[in-house]
């Protein structure tokens, strides 16, 4: 759990009732501290930076208002600051789903990152709207991959398009367009490879199943504790293929929300779900609000 520590620093909160102004320098023990939790927390220093930069320029020269408690006002400056460095503009999915037929979305992210659980969570929310779905098991090369999506689209009663292990991912990718396209389907969901982002023929496979399939969604999907390699990660694959959203996982276990944070901050795409278990129905809507609270405590 993030814990910014508000309220705690009692010298800050002297400080802050005491002076008819909070000058700059009364201010420095409190947002020392805050960095310092933040950083903690996983957020990127970079972020952690710009955060307190925004924080100061918003309690420097205020006064609290009479009326108010201090931590209670302080708690409300501290979630503007983080609403304000968080801000990105929302994708409006669904409305986008429904513009176009079929909807296809190519899934990306390191192997182990549940992105294959994703997929699958993705498919149990929209057939529970009502969505038809196709699965491409585009990974034809970890061994089990094709296996472990059968299973979900299977037990999620959806339609899987697959070829061999070894076989081009790019067709399959194209294969379950077409089928979709054939079958009046709502959403295609593509499953690739995550063998290290490094690897060069890897950003090649997915240039071309980027070229063949013409998504249009690239969502990209990381375990929310990893912080800075998600980070270096991510900026790596939306250079070369470009990346859209993102689905944070496991922020069940032990995330704090720093990377959250972090990512809307410095890449300036939108977090489209959080996976919160390991079951289904285990995947919500990203809210600016829950950082706030894990932030605030
Ligand atoms: P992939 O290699 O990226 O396809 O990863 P998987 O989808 O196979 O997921 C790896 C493991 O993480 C599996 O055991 C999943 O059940 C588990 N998992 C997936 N999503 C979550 C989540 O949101 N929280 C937790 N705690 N576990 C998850």
């Amino acid at each position: 759990r993030l814990e910014a520590k508000i309220g705690i620093t009692k010298k800050a909160v002297g400080a802050l009732t005491g002076s008819i102004e909070l000058s700059e320098k009364e201010l420095e023990p409190f947002l020392e501290e805050l960095e310092l939790s933040l950083l903690e927390a996983d957020m990127e220093q970079e972020t952690a930076r710009a955060f307190t930069l925004e924080l100061r320029t918003r309690l420097a020269g205020q006064k609290i208002p009479s009326s108010k408690n201090p931590n209670e006002f302080l708690r409300e400056k501290v979630a503007e600051a983080l609403n304000t460095i968080m801000g990105v503009e929302t994708l409006g999915l669904e409305q986008r789903m429904r513009e176009k037929k079929p909807f296809v979305v190519l899934v990306l992210g390191p192997n182990g990152a549940c992105k294959t659980t994703s997929i699958a969570k993705l498919t149990h929310l929209f057939k529970g709207k009502g969505k038809k779905v196709v699965l491409a098991s585009a990974d034809t090369f970890r061994a089990g991959s094709i296996e472990q999506l059968e299973v979900h689209a299977q037990r999620l009663n959806a339609r899987l398009v697959k070829h061999g292990y070894g076989a081009d991912p790019a067709a399959v990718a194209f294969d379950a367009v077409k089928a979709a396209q054939a079958e009046h389907a709502d959403l295609v969901l593509i499953d690739c490879a995550g063998r290290q982002e490094t690897n060069k023929n890897l950003m090649q496979e997915l240039k071309k199943i980027v070229r063949v399939s013409k998504p249009d969604l690239k969502i990209y999907v990381g375990e929310a504790f990893t912080g800075q390699a998600l980070l270096r990660q991510a900026r790596q694959v939306d250079r070369e293929i470009g990346i859209d959203a993102f689905i944070l996982t496991k922020m069940d276990a032990d995330a704090k929300g720093g990377t959250a944070i972090s990512l809307l901050h410095e890449l300036k795409k939108p977090i489209l779900y959080i996976g919160t278990g390991q079951g289904y129905g285990d995947l919500k809507p990203f809210e600016p609000a829950f950082v706030v609270k894990n932030v605030l405590g």
